[in-house]
């Protein structure tokens, strides 16, 4: 069975990485500035292997117990698993040391949260606050007002550090479309590094799925979460 999919993964992975590396070509980027994470969530350790196989190193995941499961399962030494989805905070302890990112911060009370725990476990947690940059009503994320206004309160805290931004432009059949939002996310980005505000560097901007990574990449993406481009769509 893993002879059926793996083929497929191996050539998806291929030519998503060589789309990421063209893209940051013509927009004058090093390729290298730019990290593809595998979204696995909903695919088979058995799919993970075979992706991991095709040389990705980095798999992102949106649910907190499935994850932990999953990454027991395959045990693979030299892989980064990233979190990307929303995180209600009772589920903060699972967020322990196997995950050497969490994308989707989107409030301050869930960062004082991270906080703690992982000052209990004598570590730092690598963070991105995510940005409802599109303003939808039904997006998780902070706006970008809510943002510059705490930002120094999310550098005073001790168990995280806050290394970027993260945003999930509408759902768009057109990939063009998510270009503004992408731009909108940068000059965030630099309006708030411009702030010089103590314990925050935003050196990371996540954006960028299967539909419009390519353009995300030209605006500025260092972290591209591809899933169904990779594994097939999920049911
Ligand atoms: C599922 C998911 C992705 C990947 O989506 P695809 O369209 O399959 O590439 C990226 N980011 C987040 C936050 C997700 O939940």
């Amino acid at each position: 069975m893993i002879q059926l999919v793996t083929p497929l993964i191996v050539d998806n992975f291929e030519s998503v990485e060589k789309n990421i590396s063209d893209a940051a070509k013509k927009a004058g980027r090093n390729p290298d500035s730019i990290r593809l994470i595998v979204v696995s969530k909903q695919a088979s350790s058995e799919k993970v292997l075979a992706a991991y196989q095709a040389g990705a190193r980095c798999f992102g995941e949106n649910k907190a117990q499935e994850a932990v499961t999953k990454i027991d399962e395959v045990n693979l030494p030299d892989v980064s698993w990233h979190f990307i989805g929303h995180l209600q905070t009772n589920k903060v302890k699972y967020l322990d040391s196997r995950f050497d990112l969490i994308h989707s911060v989107d409030s301050l009370s869930l960062a004082k949260k991270i906080s703690t725990f992982c000052e209990g476990q004598n570590r730092t947690q690598a963070v991105l606050l995510q940005v409802n940059i599109s303003g939808e009503e039904a997006k998780f994320g902070m706006t970008p007002s809510e943002l510059k206004k705490q930002l120094s309160n999310f550098g005073q805290l001790k168990g995280i550090r806050v290394q970027g931004l993260m945003t999930i432009p509408p759902q768009d059949p057109e990939p063009e479309n998510s270009r503004k939002y992408f731009l909108k996310l940068r000059e965030l980005r630099d309006t708030c590094q411009a702030l010089k505000v103590e314990g925050i560097e935003l050196n990371d901007l996540s954006m960028g799925m299967t539909s419009d990574y390519k353009i995300a990449v030209e605006e500025g993406a260092t972290l591209v979460r591809v899933g169904s481009a990779i594994f097939g769509s999920r049911s």
